[in-house]
């Protein structure tokens, strides 16, 4: 993949030039560039050499005119699915270079080889059609995979990339396989996981009374999903549990025995055939569905109201095949099948065989395994395709550990990230390194398996932190373990307020520097008042921020309690108001003001609402109430609410009680009342920008929070803000739910260190 610029290359050899110098920056490590380079080389008749940087690669290069020309247009036109060019410069060089050949050299420094570690790669073209054609050495083999393919991140045990460093150092290449690793003009040359049914490993089928099946195993498993079964089949990052997608009553079972009566499940299609049959596919979506990080994209129904009993709202979770294994057990008759994470409610996703014969014993009717050892967990990555482009909601396999791009970024910075949706991000030279996907962490394996995590990228990477920042809430488990490190090592902590660190995120996901506007929309996050915050309009940047805008807090009876029973916030809503309430008990509480804590967090507006509006009063799992209203709204319906503000101390309050008075008095459909509510919000929004950047002068707003990933605001919001002259900037390679928040803290730690505050 070619995104950047080829600097001034055409100007410059322009003259009489025969020799010359390329610099490459970008990805092109361990994912075939340089025997790419060494095939264009010898199409063109060059002569040189070409090594390993810290930035990407280096060349050398010597030859005719119109040869280097070629070389160049075909660098950047037929680069290797893998490598991520962001720009190549060149600069001529005097006299001759007496090389002899062309030849591949050692790094300029040994260390900078340690930077990058290829993310999972799903199947690539080339070996699918030796996957299924019979005279291949290679026919039905479940490993399969070439330089452009093949598990990397989850069977790398440390660095450097090497197969004797991973979980095939027990599988001894076999001549056949040794020759083509060793052969430039192949396309397994220096594939790490090379093997075949010779060398390589194995699966096997297991049942639910743990007997061990001869043979492959594959049709056994096919066997028991096609009778209605539940298979736990074994993946890149960990294992899925698997069935007919179509058998509604194998769906409901394993929902029962997962205890997940409604989170929305992802399925995999055999094909995009399959998947259009399903759901609408644009052609965006096409590609992210087969690029070759093969995530989940959520891809809205063909008709709403169907295929409920794998998703309630309008969306569903799709992805195609992306292991050899995958492709054989679908065969030539299955089509789609749910894949969920085989996991209990939120401990981490189980990813060793003896694990999930043990913990998966009563949830699986039968086990697909093999015994190439997965060493990292890894779920499976979460998208939506929006104006074109990725819209991550969970950044995982297929990504992880790929960097993220951000010019100057100085080395040495780490934070903690969040707690419910944790992760963490590491810095080295003008790259951030964010962990994959790990959990809530208030579940004490997922905690050990980010500390794990932390270890492991430490290693990876060459990583020993300066300065470490962590959310600003005391009680979150990613505060304890930065306050840890930082003790240990005595370094400096950096505590960085929630939204702070969603605003700053999204304008490092989209390189904005300077000051902008954040209108940050979640759940729930710690103010540095003291209460909590979650509908905010700031203006600032990694520098620091001044709050603007927010929403009147509603108090919540019980406190967490009505996160869950959320009519407990239709209750309060009302109360505020100055509406009748249904509960005596409820009305008590709000009156004495006991165990009602405050929230300004716009998720519990979205569940109030929801409540309100009849749609649901309670909830089973975290933002159901705003996934309902989402799926719930007449898309055509134009109408809003009274919009309401009140000053305090100068920020912009928006008052929600003239719109709770007119929700409650209306009688109106539940569609019509949540198309109307999140109408209002885009128009509030829309005001408290208008008076921010009166105040401000600030045109550029970014959009974070977990809110926005609700596509009905999405498809307005932006719209409306563009249509009043604003630039709108949202994310396209962090998610903005709190999962993206510790790349916004690593900025924000930047800063503070640059200008000495932490040290
Ligand atoms: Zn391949
Ligand atoms: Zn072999
Ligand atoms: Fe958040």
């Amino acid at each position: 993949m070619f995104c950047g610029k080829i600097h001034e290359v055409f100007n410059i050899i322009g003259g009489k030039l025969t020799r010359f110098r390329i610099e490459v920056r970008g990805i092109v490590q361990g994912v075939g560039f340089r025997p790419f380079v060494h095939r264009l080389v010898g199409r063109h008749k060059l002569a040189g050499w070409v090594r390993n940087s810290s930035g990407g690669a280096e060349l050398e290069l010597e030859g005719e005119e119109p040869e280097l020309r070629g070389f160049l247009r075909e660098l950047r036109d037929e680069a290797p699915p893998l490598a991520v060019i962001e720009s190549v410069e060149c600069r001529e060089l005097s006299g001759a270079g007496g090389y002899e050949g062309f030849r591949i050299i050692g790094s300029d420094r040994g260390e900078s080889m340690r930077t990058l570690v290829s993310p999972d790669v799903g199947i690539c073209q080339d070996c699918l059609r030796e996957l299924l054609d019979p005279s291949d050495r290679r026919y039905r083999y479940p490993f399969i995979n070439c330089t452009n393919c093949g598990p990397r991140f989850t069977i790398i045990r440390s660095v450097p990339y090497d197969r004797a460093f991973t979980s095939m150092a027990e599988f001894p290449m076999c001549p056949d396989c040794a020759a083509e690793f060793a052969d430039i003009e192949n396309r397994r040359y220096h594939a790490q996981p090379d093997c075949c049914p010779v060398c390589g490993p194995r699966t096997f089928f297991m049942d639910a009374e743990g007997r061990r099946l001869p043979g492959d195993g594959i049709e056994a498993a096919r066997r028991l999903i096609k009778g209605g079964g539940i298979l736990c089949v074994k993946g890149l990052g960990g294992m899925h549990l698997a069935c007919l997608a179509e058998n509604e009553e194998a769906v409901r079972e394993l929902r029962r025995r997962k205890h997940r009566d409604e989170k929305p499940f992802a399925v995999m299609c055999r094909d995009l055939d399959c998947a259009r049959r399903l759901c609408e596919v644009s052609e965006a979506e096409a590609r992210a569905l087969s690029s070759f990080r093969r995530p989940i994209v959520l891809l809205d129904k063909r008709s709403r109201g169907e295929l409920m009993h794998l998703s309630e709202n309008n969306a569903l979770g799709v992805m195609l095949p992306y292991t050899p294994l995958h492709v054989l057990l679908f065969g030539d008759d299955l089509d789609c099948l749910v894949m969920t994470s085989a996991n209990l409610s939120d401990t981490p996703i189980v990813y060793k065989n003896a694990e999930a014969l043990e913990k998966l014993r009563g949830l699986a009717d039968g086990f697909l395994l093999h015994d190439r050892e997965i060493l990292t967990r890894c779920d499976d990555s979460l998208l939506r395709v929006y104006e074109g482009r990725d819209y991550p909601v969970r950044r995982s396999r297929g990504y992880v550990p790929y960097p993220i791009t951000i010019k100057g970024l100085r080395p040495g910075m780490l934070s903690c990230g969040a707690e419910q949706k944790a992760g963490f991000c590491l810095s080295k030279e003008g790259h951030a390194f964010p962990s994959q996907h790990i959990g809530d962490l208030k579940n004490l394996e997922t905690l050990d398996c980010y500390e794990e995590q932390l270890r492991h990228f430490a290693k990876l990477f060459d990583f020993e932190p300066v300065a470490v920042a962590c959310d600003m809430h005391p009680d979150y488990l990613s505060t304890e373990v930065a306050e840890r490190i930082a003790a240990e090592r005595h370094i400096p902590l950096l505590r960085v307020q929630h939204h702070h660190a969603h605003m700053v995120s999204c304008m490092a996901d989209n390189g904005l520097e300077g000051e902008c506007l954040g209108l940050v929309w979640d759940g729930t996050g710690y103010g540095p008042d003291g209460t909590i915050w979650g509908a905010e309009l700031l203006a600032g940047g990694a520098r620091g921020f001044r709050r603007l805008g927010t929403m009147r807090p509603i108090p919540l009876p019980g406190g967490d309690a009505a996160t869950k029973e959320i009519w407990r916030t239709a209750e309060a809503l009302r109360y505020e108001a100055g509406l009748e309430n249904n509960n005596g008990t409820i009305k008590k509480l709000l009156e004495r003001g006991l165990n009602c804590p405050k929230s300004s967090g716009m998720g519990r507006l979205f569940d109030g609402v929801c409540a309100l509006a009849g749609i649901r009063a309670e909830c089973s799992y975290e933002g159901q109430g705003a996934v309902l209203l989402e799926a719930a709204a007449d898309a055509g319906e134009r109408g809003e609410y009274e919009c309401a503000f009140y000053g305090e101390g100068g920020v912009t309050v928006f008052d929600w009680r003239p719109m709770v008075r007119q929700i409650a008095s209306g009688g109106e459909a539940p569609g019509t009342v949540a198309a109307k509510f999140m109408n209002t919000l885009v128009s509030m929004a829309a005001a408290q920008c208008r008076s921010a950047a009166e105040q401000t002068g600030l045109r550029r707003v970014v959009l974070s929070g977990g809110v926005f990933q609700n596509m009905y605001l999405m498809a307005r919001l932006p719209e409306r803000l563009r249509a009043e002259g604003f630039e709108v900037f949202t994310h396209s390679r962090v998610s903005p739910n709190d999962e993206g928040v510790a790349l916004g803290q690593l900025m924000i730690l930047e800063a503070e260190y640059v200008s000495g505050g932490t040290a």
